[in-house]
């Protein structure tokens, strides 16, 4: 089956044919570049090479919303370990097939909408113009360096010469997609079409047409072939100029990348250099630079970062119980019950994707501020970062406080964010689950309680399952789907669509202590508590975890999160395992000494107040030193066996949450680790960081360790032959 259309038109006003070749792979929602797409766009340019009194190629696409969505990942993954000559030819190969559309006799046009990123937008800046829609799917971007890669088939080359060196660097190193209007005002679009099809043919047709009047105008003037000669050579840049750019862009560089990414730093350095030479010696410089970051371990790292995510977009819970292909049935009103900070984040998020929320709190006054709340955050524009008039009236209008629980009638799925306490959960949902249709659904974001015991006493319990945000609910991606004893699949497949209706990432996990995210954290907060609590010093241990990468240290989290809050957790969770958890004396220390955290300016760190609606500032302080080790033991530990100590009791946790089934399959750990706590994307998740280490050297470093403890202990999945990810 072929992926691509060739069909022929004529240039308004005559002066020529036009080939438009429309690429439609079969099967697929998206074109892809894979290599057999390469093969077939050659044999296309040789027969639109061969053709007689050609004028110009527009290349578009037939897919609704895709352009071109760039390389093929599955291809690329399976090569990983090919050797150098063997991706230099890749590279060489793709960067001489898309040269071709800036050296042949005729004008080149790609008439893009929708996405259009990596390969594809290679593939648009090699043609002599580009033409988009604007509509909103129009997005383009280079996002290689996501995957600790650079673009490789000339995107860096070709790019910087025709938009500008600085526009190009941004683009390329930052790896995000612009608008097709913003891409037009950089100079990457030449002309812009509205997507509502104005002209009464249809977005489709007045794309070609604008595309063929740009053919008409280009093969009349020839201005496309001074454009591949003006682009051919060194872009103009004095030195100071270049060494301006070099150092803003290192210095936004390493902020945003903590040094743990090179793909974005060595994308710089390349197109600086290469910016100074002509446009064969940078495609060369672009081959060589591609090479070392291809099979990279960030490289492979971020590809199964890729595939996680991917994964969990198509995937959907085995639904037993819901016919096959039919959609779970849509929530169109939901009730938040409890206006707080979660109520609050979790209603927001729902107006947001257009739900109704009624929204429910005990209190008056927390019901008046948390509707205010709900919709200044559902209205926030972060361009002006301020709240959007018209938008707050539109939003504002999806809500309504309710104060008693017979208004939470009409909801089609009621969310209970009240005080974590089994008891006045409980009560709750004895008022309310009469009120509601046999239908609807009863969740909750407890933290802690398991969801099987706050069934009991439920009418319909197969209706009802946990839906654990994370806070901030703004920013947290994740969303633990927990399926209690009953939770029917129904229940389940329809929380599942209502969290991804809300832009959310869903993992289901079955009922346990701690659910799934939890279970996995504490132990490795709680071994950071043991360590400061033998003498470590604080700032050290939270340093060794940024280091690995993760975005906060664990102790400075314990303050984020506070530290009553901790206490209570740990011992649910030591309740709950055992002497798995050995719950840090310290933490009741510091609870005892009143140093709650952030939300006292005291914990294991002093919090400075700084401008009102700024975080406040992390100070050291010498009264949590001294309560935190009284009496500190021996030498401080090497930073390496300092990560072994936090990461090992986590990596031994989540194998026995995967014997206890609390998830199926070790990649739904990474995923969930990866979206819920922001373990570094560029370890690839903590199975797949365990996997590059392997059981061998992981049971080598769990040896010294024995005699702390039980948590320390190999488990059977440890001990089995054969990778953690197998
Ligand atoms: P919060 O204290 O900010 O808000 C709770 C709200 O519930 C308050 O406005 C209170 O007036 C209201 N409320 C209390 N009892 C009520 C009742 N019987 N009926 C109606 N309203 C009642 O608490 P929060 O941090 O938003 O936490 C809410 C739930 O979410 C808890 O179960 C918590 O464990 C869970 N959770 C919290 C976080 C977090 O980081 N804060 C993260 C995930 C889950």
């Amino acid at each position: 089956m072929s992926a691509t259309r060739l069909d022929w038109t004529d240039t308004p006003g005559g002066g020529g044919r036009v080939a438009v070749l429309t690429l439609d792979l079969p099967g697929k929602s998206a074109n892809l570049l894979g290599s057999a797409v390469l093969d077939e766009l050659e044999s296309r340019l040789d027969e639109v090479d061969a053709a007689p009194g050609v004028a110009g190629l527009v290349i578009t696409s037939a897919k609704p919303g895709v352009f071109i969505a760039g390389a093929d990942l599955t291809e690329f993954a399976a090569g990983l370990d090919r050797p150098k000559e063997d991706i230099l030819a890749t590279c060489e190969r793709g960067q001489r097939l898309f040269g071709r559309l800036a050296s042949c006799g005729y004008a080149t046009v790609a008439a893009i909408d929708g996405v259009c990123v990596g390969g594809g937008l290679e593939l648009a800046v090699w043609c002599d113009r580009r033409v988009a829609t604007d509509s909103p799917k129009t997005q383009l971007a280079f996002p290689e360096v996501k995957l600790g890669l650079l673009p490789g088939w000339g995107g860096t080359a070709r790019t910087p010469r025709m938009i500008g060196l600085a526009n190009a660097v941004e683009l390329v190193t930052g790896g995000e997609s612009v608008s097709a209007r913003e891409a037009t005002r950089l100079g990457l679009v030449d002309d812009l079409v509205s997507s509502k099809g104005e002209s009464g043919k249809g977005k489709a047709e007045d794309l070609l047409s604008a595309a063929l009047r740009i053919v008409a105008a280009d093969s009349h003037s020839g201005d496309f072939r001074q454009d591949r000669e003006r682009w051919s050579g060194p872009i103009e840049q004095s030195e100071t100029e270049l060494a301006f750019l070099g150092a803003t862009a290192a210095a936004v560089i390493q902020q945003k990348t903590g040094g743990h990414y090179p793909a974005p730093m060595a994308a710089l350095e390349l197109m600086l250099e290469a910016s100074q030479v002509d446009l064969a010696a940078a495609l060369e410089a672009e081959r060589e630079a591609f090479a070392p970051l291809f099979g990279s371990p960030v490289n492979r790292a971020l590809l199964n970062v890729f595939f996680l995510t991917d994964r969990a977009k198509k995937a959907t819970p085995e639904p037993r119980g819901v016919s096959p292909g039919s959609e779970p049935r849509a929530i169109e009103t939901a009730a938040v019950v409890g206006a707080g900070i979660m109520g609050q984040g979790i209603a927001a998020a729902s107006v947001k994707r257009g739900v109704r929320v009624l929204l429910s709190d005990s209190r008056a006054d927390a019901l008046a501020r948390g509707a205010q709340g709900v919709v200044r955050e559902a209205s926030y524009n972060k361009q002006t970062k301020g709240v959007d008039a018209d938008l707050a009236i539109e939003r504002a209008a999806l809500v309504t406080p309710v104060a008693e629980p017979a208004g939470l009638a009409s909801a089609d799925l009621v969310i209970e964010a009240i005080v974590e306490n089994a008891e006045a959960k409980q009560s709750l949902f004895k008022a309310v689950e009469p009120t509601l249709g046999a239908d609807a659904i009863l969740a909750t974001n407890t933290s802690t309680i398991p969801v099987t015991e706050l069934a009991k006493g439920l009418a319909r319990p197969e209706n009802f399952a946990g839906l654990h945000f994370f806070n901030p609910v703004r920013k947290m991606p994740l969303v633990e789907v927990i399926r209690g004893e009953r939770t029917s699949d129904a229940t389940i497949a329809r929380l599942v669509a209502y969290s991804k209706r809300l832009g959310k990432t869903p993992v289901v996990v079955n009922d346990g202590p701690g659910f799934l995210v939890n279970r996995l954290l504490l132990p490795y907060m709680n071994e950071a508590a043991l360590l400061a609590e033998e003498g470590v010093p604080i700032k050290q241990i939270d340093r060794a975890a940024k280091a690995f990468g993760m975005p906060m240290g664990p102790l400075e989290l314990h303050d984020v999160v506070g530290l009553d809050t901790c206490l209570h957790a740990g011992r649910v969770m030591h309740a709950a395992l055992g002497d798995r958890i050995e719950p840090a004396a310290v933490i009741e220390r510091l609870v005892d000494a009143d140093r709650l955290g952030q939300k006292n300016g005291k914990g294991f760190y002093d919090w400075r107040p700084t401008k009102p609606g700024r975080p406040p500032k992390r100070e050291d302080s010498a009264e949590a030193a001294k309560l935190v080790a009284p009496n500190p033991q021996g030498e401080t530990p090497n930073p390496q066996s300092l990560t072994d100590r936090l990461l090992l009791p986590m990596l031994l946790e989540a194998t026995r949450a995967l014997e206890d089934s609390i998830v199926g399959d070790p990649r739904d750990v990474d995923l969930a680790l990866i979206l819920g706590i922001g373990f570094p994307p560029h370890r690839g998740g903590l199975f797949f960081w365990a996997d590059t280490l392997g059981k061998q050297e992981l049971l080598a470093k769990l040896e010294p360790l024995q005699p702390l403890g039980k948590r320390f202990e190999p488990t059977d999945m440890l001990r089995k032959p054969g990778p953690l990810l197998g």
